[in-house]
């Protein structure tokens, strides 16, 4: 059994959304009494109260109706959270890791989960548990939840860019495969994990799988552009710092929580259908072990290093993290292996080659030539998990690559799916569908100026 968790919207009538941001706002507030009752302990010098149920005890002794309408299981969903964060901190500080912080900052909405048996799910309706004595609080869901009901483990209520969500949480059994067509845990194949194609796999037979993100990327980039432009018309507008803002800002910082939420969104769900068809590549091929070459340590993340946007839009850890999920639901277990040096050797005759500037490696020794990610994900497949290079396995290099897109759902990827962010004759649109640009069409004119600075031509970088 594994949890999986799916976020969904919800649909609520103005009266709701005010109770269930009611329970959001109480949880900050049980929240922000933690942090305060922590800091007069910290004055005294007593020990912080971190414990669940010394913080339970705590929450009981405040007696009902302190915290609004939020239930004694709600308001213990939050000292919960604050338990798990403070003992996550500590355990990485006790690691050595000094960049780890304690919980301290406030939040004005803080998710609240309830656990099964204290809420009801009927079809798309579900009822959140409120406090004794307040009326029943129902909310439709915006779609089906996707597990059985009898699966469903807890639920979570979150706000997200200003609009309210559920968080449901279920327990799913491992997938069970036909005799004869379950993956085979010998067979093991490399992935490695990139930014212009966020996963190359290569597998045991001398077949590869090449998941391209182009349209992730697009969506980066558009919305930066996007973001930069509206930054530069409502400057103006923004307050002076202890000014309150006007009417036209605060619908305008509005409609920036949204745009952002949406951009989130989209960004993750190309992530997941990413994953996704790698799981799905590794189960036709009957591969039981992907060996996931971890770049955290090259790149050298934890040092609190300052990385470029594109390296942070990357989320690495997000992509092995979804990329773990799936797997593990599927039957396929995960090992992170180093991945030092694995797109910079040849993997023919195992001479450094330099970086190469496009996705083909060429070997200057041995005149090799293959795409930079596979034979990457080739080598990282002869790795073991844990241990260095002990007895070298020769790398097989694959034959069949099998390309794949993310992000159909995606504004611009395709014909149907107009961006509508950009206007319908837009030229850069009309170039992006028509393959290469005309030449005249591409040339700047003084009145089209600025209208072409964010296109690039496909492959570029
Ligand atoms: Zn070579």
């Amino acid at each position: 059994m594994v949890h999986r968790t799916a976020r969904v919207g919800l649909r609520v009538t103005s009266g709701q959304r005010r109770r269930c941001f009611g329970l959001l706002r109480s949880a900050g507030d049980v929240w922000a009494c933690v942090l305060e009752v922590n800091t007069w302990r910290r004055r005294r010098q007593d020990a912080p109260l971190t414990s669940y149920q010394e913080l339970c005890r705590e929450l009981s002794a405040s007696g009902p109706g302190t915290f609004g309408e939020l239930d004694s299981t709600g308001g213990r969903s939050v000292l919960r959270r604050f338990s798990d964060a403070w003992f996550a901190a500590a355990g990485r500080r006790k690691a050595g890791d000094v960049s780890a912080r304690f919980p301290r900052r406030r939040r004005g909405l803080v998710p609240v989960r309830w656990y099964h048996g204290t809420f009801t799910l009927d079809g798309r309706r579900v009822r959140i548990p409120t406090a004794r004595g307040t009326g029943p609080l129902w909310v439709r869901l915006a779609r089906k939840v996707p597990y059985p009901v009898d699966q469903v483990r807890s639920i979570t209520l979150l706000c997200e860019g200003g609009r309210l969500f559920l968080d449901v949480t279920a327990e799913v059994p491992i997938t069970v495969y036909p005799p004869g067509e379950e993956p085979d845990p010998t067979r093991a194949a490399g992935v490695d994990v990139g930014i212009i194609h966020p996963y190359a796999v290569a597998g045991p037979g001398g077949e590869a799988l090449l998941v391209s993100g182009r349209a992730i990327r697009a969506e980066h980039r558009m919305h930066l552009a996007d973001t930069k432009a509206r930054q530069r018309a409502a400057a103006r507008r923004a307050p002076k710092p202890g000014q309150r803002g006007s009417r036209r800002w605060r619908k305008y910082r509005v409609r920036v929580r949204r745009v952002e939420g949406r951009h989130r969104r989209r960004v993750r769900q190309a992530q997941h259908e990413a994953a996704r068809t790698v799981i799905g590549w590794a189960v036709d091929q009957r591969v039981g072990m992907l060996k996931v070459g971890d770049p955290r340590g090259v790149l050298d993340l934890s040092a609190g290093r300052r990385h470029n946007l594109r390296l942070r839009q990357w989320q690495i850890g997000r992509l092995l993290q979804i990329l773990t999920d799936k797997a593990a639901l599927a039957g396929i277990t995960v090992h992170l292996v180093d991945e030092r040096g694995t797109s910079s050797t040849c993997p023919a005759c195992r001479k450094r080659v330099s970086k190469p500037r496009g996705r083909t490696l060429s070997c200057p020794h041995c005149q090799f030539s293959g795409h930079r990610d596979i034979v990457a994900a080739a080598s990282i497949a002869t790795r073991t998990p844990g241990g260095g290079s002990t007895t070298p396995t020769a790398v097989v290099l694959p034959g069949v690559v099998t390309h794949r897109r993310v992000g159909r759902h995606l504004p611009g990827a395709g014909r149907s799916r107009r961006d509508p962010r950009r206007p319908p004759g837009d030229v850069r649109v009309r170039m992006a569908r028509c393959g290469p640009p005309h030449p005249l069409v591409g040339s700047r004119s003084p009145n089209q100026r600025g209208s072409t600075t964010t296109h690039r031509t496909p492959g570029e970088r």
